[in-house]
């Protein structure tokens, strides 16, 4: 089946529409099912009629090439965990930044073979802007290709999610960007130097891993944001190469939103945008976990029913321990059992609580809690002085209050929960360890804190029978 060039273009244009139909659906909870949905229907026909394109003389090898995609990509939707998605999406950026790279070095190699002897001003025109898409989709690929392992690994816990602090990092990373823009006027004035290429991909490699290896644990959200973004510039990139409006929609689309992410995450944690572009911001200061805050107090199960029943006012605050002990069902039984008693329950979501944008409300939105008991940060914060009793489920780093009080500290500046104005505080977790950021937590030490110990599975289950 072939379609007229006519037809594919019309293609491309409803799935274009299909994709911006996503992103709005994606933005709200109560529409992100639908948004999911025209996706999948834009993708659809993006990939019939890229196939259907006359101009594509290998449809065998395509289908080969998607069935075994497909099959990996079902087996391994099936298997992940929750808590392993961003790890997902780090490595499907990695792949994004290579198909970007691939794509450029072929068609580098693809358009020297066809260069006419005698050149016009428009094809010298033409050449110019090609050598300079090879060159910058080459180069964006490279460096989302090694930042999104890197960011994998980080993710993952192969590698310390601590920063890499090599001497003169800032200075090795301007560099770095003058020698590419050196060998981009090198690379497009020789009309394409294979050497150029070469050792442009090698740098943009290295800067790619230093970029991301360079930003603290508690700086990862950001940076996965971010890849996500260059993603789509990759993506956009080859769509030029390959001559294909579609895909150069489809990147400007997951570049722009996945800058605009950045930008929120980056107000979120009280970040520059510039200098996270930059890479390796606010990663000068040292952990210092040697100061002694005192001891902390342990409480039980039967012990937080009594508290809770004896509440009017509850707020839930979940963290990443939420999602690794798969206590979103549980949790939501016992706020059902809450409410049922009269009293107020409600969530309060730190924009990068978890390990994913959205993380939190993707969890507990798959537990059935109703969307509108669930609120944002900014929401919410005021309320801790006039709540009875927060529960503090597998967060750390979102709700330590070194970040306020601390200008030393590697997440100070970072907006949190201010669950410490509360009446009591409850924090669920399984040891006094510290959270992704290493960094301690004086709140499990304040006077009204007390600490339940134990998978946050089995306390909230404990809970919810004693209620
Ligand atoms: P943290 O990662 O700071 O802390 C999670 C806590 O959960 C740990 O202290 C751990 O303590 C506890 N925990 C782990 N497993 C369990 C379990 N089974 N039962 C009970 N508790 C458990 O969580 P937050 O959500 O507060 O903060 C997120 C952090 O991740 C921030 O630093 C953020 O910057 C970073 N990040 C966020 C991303 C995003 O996009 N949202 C992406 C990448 C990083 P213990 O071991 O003692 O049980």
């Amino acid at each position: 089946m072939e379609f007229s060039q006519g037809l594919i273009s019309a293609a491309y244009i409803v799935a274009a529409l299909l994709f911006i139909f996503s992103l709005a659906g994606l933005s709200k909870q109560e529409t992100a099912e639908t948004g999911n949905w025209y996706g999948i229907t834009g993708m659809a026909i993006a990939l019939i009629a890229t196939i259907a394109d006359p101009r594509v003389d290998n449809v065998l090898v395509i289908v080969i090439a998607m069935s075994v995609g497909a099959f990996i990509g079902l087996h391994l939707a099936k298997k992940v965990e929750m808590t392993q998605m961003p790890e997902l999406v780090a490595i499907l950026h990695s792949f994004v930044g290579l198909a970007a790279v691939l794509v450029g070095f072929n068609s580098y190699f693809e358009m020297e073979h066809s260069l006419p002897l005698t050149f016009t001003e428009t094809q010298q025109m033409a050449t110019n802007i090609h050598l300079v898409e090879v060159f910058l989709g080459v180069f964006i690929g490279s460096i989302t290709f090694t930042g999104s392992i890197v960011a994998f690994a980080k993710l993952r816990g192969v590698i310390n999610s601590s920063a890499l602090m090599l001497p003169h990092r800032h200075k090795l990373n301007l560099a770095a960007g003058i020698v590419a823009v050196i060998l981009l006027i090198n690379f497009v004035q020789s009309g394409g130097s294979d050497s150029a290429l070469y050792l442009m991909t090698l740098i943009a490699l290295v800067f790619g891993w230093h970029l991301v290896a360079s930003i603290g644990g508690a700086d990862m959200p950001v940076v996965v944001s971010m890849l996500n973004s260059y993603s789509g510039w990759a993506a956009a990139a080859a769509g030029f190469m390959l001559n294909n409006d579609l895909l150069i929609v489809t990147g400007a689309l997951v570049g722009s939103s996945g800058a605009i992410l950045s930008y929120i995450m980056c107000k979120a944690m009280n970040r520059s945008f510039i200098s996270v572009i930059a890479g390796g911001f606010g990663t000068d200061v040292v952990v210092n976990n040697d100061t002694d805050y005192g001891d902390h107090i342990e409480i039980n199960a039967d012990a937080v029913a009594d508290m809770l029943c004896a509440a009017k006012t509850v707020i839930i605050t979940p963290g990443y321990g939420m999602a690794v002990a798969q206590a979103q069902y549980p949790v939501y039984e016992m706020s059902q059992a809450l409410k049922d008693k009269g009293i107020d329950v409600r969530f309060a979501i730190h924009p990068v609580a978890g390990r994913l944008p959205g993380h939190m409300n993707v969890l507990l939105a798959e537990a059935r809690v109703p969307y509108d008991i669930v609120l944002g940060m900014d929401e919410i914060n005021d309320d801790f002085p006039k709540t009875d009793v927060v529960l503090v489920i597998g967060a750390n780093d979102t709700v330590n209050p070194a970040a306020a009080e601390d200008p030393t500290s590697p997440i100070a500046g970072m907006p949190v929960l201010e669950v410490w104005n509360a009446k009591q505080v409850i924090v669920f977790k399984r040891s006094m360890n510290t959270g992704y950021a290493g960094v301690q937590n004086p709140l499990f030490f304040k006077d009204n804190t007390q600490m339940l110990f134990g998978d946050a599975k089995d306390s909230v289950e404990q809970i919810f029978k004693a209620l």
